[in-house]
Order: C-alpha cells, then structure tokens, then sequence
C-alpha cells in the first residue's frame, strides 16, 4: 500500500494501515518470540493520582520553573530521556470520570461516569448554587458486562494486573473489584478514590473506624509496619511482574498509586530532603503540607524507578512499552500551603489557572510520559514503533486515547464490539517516527472535550459546573453558573486570563457549534436547574 493513499485514509483507516505494514515487516524474518513481542508488547500504565503538571522537576512548559527545582523525580526524567514527554496532556478534572475514560476509550459526556463515584446511589457533588447534576449520571460507576481495556487485553491474551487505586464502580457492586472488570489480579483496589492512610502504621486506615469506608484492602501483611502505601503497593506490584513473567503471557499492568492524592501525609524515606529548608533558591519556608506532599511525589517517583528496574531485571524492559500520566490536574483549590512563588491557593499549578476541578488548564493539564522500559533501537518491536529518545510532542491528547492506543499496541483493535463507540484517538503515529505516515501524523486541531456537569465543592476560579472543547490553540468553556462562554487562545495567553469571548465571536460560535453537535451524538446528560429540574443545554453564544 502507497504511502500517499495510507495517508489519506481516515484516521482509523489510516492506523490500521500502518499498523499492518508494519506488523508485516517483521514476518518471516523474526523469531516467533521475536513476532510474538511485536505482536503483543507488554504494557504498563502508570498512573498518578491527582498529580499536577508542575509537580515534578522534569518540565512540560518551555522552561523550567521554580516548581520544577523543588520537585525531585529523576525517575521521570529517567523515563523521559528514553521516549516522548506530551506537553500538551489532558484529563478530565476528577478521578472516576478520567479512569472510566482510560478503561472505555469514551469521554464522560458519553459514558456518563461525570463524577467520581462512591456509594451506587450517591451523588458526590456539591449542593451549593443553582444548578444541580445530571439526575441520572452514572453513579454506580463501571460494572461488569461493560466493555473494558482489561477485558479486552484479557481476551487479547494478555494477564492483566491491576495495582493500587480502583475507583471504577461504587461500594456494595460488583464493579468495586477490578477482578469483575476484567483484571486477572487486584493489588488494593476497590470502590474508593483516597486511601483512610498511607501509613503502615497506621494499617493504612484499617484500623479507624470512622474512615473504615476508605481503608485500604488486601495490603494486611504490612500493617503495623513503617511501609507506606507506595512502597507497599511497588513491592507488591513488582512480585506480581515476576508472577506474570512466568505465565509465559504479555502483560498489562495498571499501576494506578493512590499517591498523591490526599490525605497529604509524609513519605517517611524522602521527607527530611524538605524538612525544614526554603524553596530552592527563595526565601520561602516549605510549609510542614508542601513537605509532605514533594516526599509524597519523590516517593511515587521512586516507584516508577523501582518498576523499571524490575522489568529490566525480567529480561522484559525492551518489550515493554510505559505510559505515565495523571488522572486530573493537582490540587490546588485546599490543603496546599505556599508556593515556591511564594503564592497560595490555586496557583500550585502556575502558569496554569487553578486545579483539579476546574475548568481552566490546571484542573485539567497534566504530565504525559511515553517510552520503551529500555530503549533498544534495534529490537523487533523498538524498530517497529520507534519512540525517539528525548523527544518532546505538542500534540493535544487526553486520557481516553489511552484506550485504542493500547489496543492497537496489543494489536487487538478488532475485540471492540462494534456496538462500543471510541472517542479516543490511537495515538502511535505520535509516538513512533519511523511508520511511513510519519510526517502526516500532526492533528493539532482535534477537539479535546470535557464535561463536568457538577458541583465538584470548594468555590474558586473555574470550580462552578461546566463543559468546554479545545482545538488547537482555541479553547471555549462554557459555566452552568452563571451560564456564560469563555474563549481563551492558549498559545498567547496560557494563564487563561484574557477571556476573548466578546472580541472573537465567530471562534466561539464554531466551537461551540462543534461541542453542540458532539454532546448531541453522545448523548450528554445536561445538568439541571435545582429548583425546577429543568436540563440546561449549552445555548449558542
Ligand atoms: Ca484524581
């Protein structure tokens, strides 16, 4: 097949070109073991939870900033030199709706999993303002008989490990065990979204009553132990990678931390670095929180760390592609203390524009690392997908790429069920430089859209209901409260502080026209006016 043809196929069409032909290469002249990793790559996703995109000391801006010479993650960096890092990553802006996302490959404006998820009949959101959810959003979460990435890997042929943080289905269902959606092993998963501790000494909250709800299950043979939960899930999932090693299978590993997400408690074997020192280079004390919280994000780091030595010692690395990412913006709207800027709340993600919640860039931007465990240029399967060392990308992605990605790394595209639409984007030609689409593989211009048609609690910039889409440097947003549009233009203005909704009406119409048109296809649940129950669409500007 031409290369002009292949390139001007449609985007599905299109991958599974390449994807073919590049599979092709390799018949014939490679070991079946050889074909067989190219076939059927290992995959790890690593996934941090509500982790910021300026919370580690490898940047995703153009420039470093002073959080990134706080930070400390040479894991990341160690990663990162190795592959691509994404500048330009997305989430939606809480946990359940990200995490459904990366398990169906749709967006929460479809499978309406909109807020993270607790008890099947309970609605997490705020009870402040005028606008109340969508009355029948998704709040069992995930349940078996949906169609899931595990479930598919499963069938794939793939031993499948999830590790850490759940919080697809809600307390009492089945979806509460990732052993029901489709993982052959569950290390502490359950319905959810926070650890009660992430203190062994604490036995990880199993041993207070009034947070029995968010104990930590299955970790019991560290209990009473100085292990914090990190450290306890990185030894169990790196046994389990030796355990699925021997099943002579590939491997999918969701290896989802709890890390960072509060409660923010130290990370015993990192803390002192920070304790009682200013910001490198200010004259700003770290306070006790922001001690706590870089030992927790060294910790994470380490894991990653750990990981990655493991799989290298398995003989694995070369096969193995690692994806690390975050599941919403960092924390910034409470329990933070003060910046190395010297600044306070919503400004932990600087330059962008609040956090996890809302619906400016902090709320939703975060790191995006993908790499080869060990770059190997001259593997079977590093020559078929070559990732370029050090690379950096400006395409916009987000979590629910995650989904045809993978299955089209295990070459597994085919297990959808064609009832099953994919909002996601397969993202390989952004990865690889080698495929013969290379220089077609630019789509800057994809909308990324989000829906958060809640009350996510604290009040702060951006922190009211809302839905938006971005295209290119284009971003519209629009507030349920107090229904109005913004436009912002993120290559001028990435702070989002220049709202261009009056001065650039026809962008905005477009947008919104485009966002209109997609939540009619999905199906979206609109929220509804909390007096009278009535839905309230997005109207055109
Ligand atoms: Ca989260």
């Amino acid at each position: 097949m031409g290369t002009n043809r292949t390139c001007r196929m449609g985007r599905r069409g299109f991958l599974g070109a390449c994807g073919a032909a590049v599979a092709g290469q390799w018949l014939g002249r490679a070991s079946a073991a050889e074909q067989a990793a190219v076939d059927h790559p290992n995959i790890v996703v690593f996934l941090i939870d509500d982790m910021g995109w300026q919370d580690t000391s490898l940047p995703f801006w153009s420039k470093p900033t002073s959080f990134n010479r706080h930070y400390r993650t040479p894991n990341m960096e160690r990663l990162a030199r190795g592959g691509i890092r994404f500048t330009n990553a997305h989430a939606h802006p809480v946990c359940s709706p990200t995490r459904v996302s990366i398990m169906t490959g749709q967006n929460p404006a479809r499978h309406h999993v909109t807020n993270w998820i607790f008890g099947p009949d309970k609605d997490t959101s705020g009870n402040w303002g005028p606008v109340a959810s969508p009355p029948d959003w998704r709040m069992e979460g995930l349940q078996p008989g949906d169609v899931t990435l595990a479930a598919l890997l499963r069938d794939a042929g793939y031993h499948t490990i999830h590790c850490g943080k759940a919080h697809w289905g809600a307390r009492g269902t089945p979806g509460s065990d990732p052993r029901n959606l489709g993982f052959d092993v569950n290390i502490a998963g359950h319905a959810a979204g926070a650890p009660g501790s992430y203190q062994g000494l604490d036995d990880y909250g199993n041993n207070d009553p009034k947070r029995i709800e968010w104990a930590v299950p299955g970790l019991d043979k560290y209990h009473g132990t100085d292990v914090h939960l990190t450290d306890a899930l990185t030894l169990e999932a790196v046994q389990a990678l030796g355990a699925a090693a021997s099943t002579g299978k590939p491997f999918y590993l969701y290896m989802a931390h709890y890390a960072v997400h509060v409660p923010i408690q130290p990370h015993g074997r990192f803390h002192s670095k920070y304790e009682n020192r200013n910001y490198a280079g200010t004259e700003y004390d770290i306070p006790p929180v922001e001690e706590d919280y870089a030992s927790m994000i060294e910790g994470m780091d380490a894991s990653l760390g750990a990981l990655l030595d493991k799989l290298d010692q398995l003989g694995v690395a070369q096969n193995t592609l690692v994806i690390f990412t975050s599941d919403n913006g960092g924390l910034s709207a409470h329990a933070r203390g003060i910046t190395p800027r010297g600044t306070g709340l919503n400004t932990h993600n600087w330059p962008l524009k609040a956090g996890k919640g809302s619906a400016y860039e902090g709320g939703t931007r975060v790191p995006f690392i993908a790499a080869w465990a060990k770059p190997d240029p001259g593997s079977p399967i590093q020559r078929s997908l070559h990732i370029r060392p050090g690379s950096t990308s400006d395409q916009p992605v987000i979590s629910e790429d995650l989904f045809p990605t993978i299955l089209g790394l295990a070459h597994a595209q085919d297990l959808i069920p064609q009832n099953h639409p994919v909002d996601g984007m397969d993202i390989r030609p952004f990865l690889g430089e080698q495929d013969a689409c290379a220089r077609a593989r630019s789509d800057k211009d994809r909308p990324l859209i989000v829906h958060y048609p809640h009350i996510w609690g604290p009040k702060g910039p951006g922190y009211e209901p809302h839905s938006s889409i971005r295209m290119g440097k284009w971003k519209a947003v629009y507030f349920y409260i107090p229904q109005k549009w913004e436009l912002y233009n993120l290559d001028h203005d990435l702070p989002e502080q220049h709202d261009l909704a009056d001065s650039h009406p026809k962008k905005l119409r477009q947008l919104a026209q485009k966002l209109n048109s997609a939540f009619v296809e999905m199906k979206v649940q609109w929220p509804v006016d909390r007096q009278t129950k009535q839905p309230l669409p997005i109207p055109r500007p």
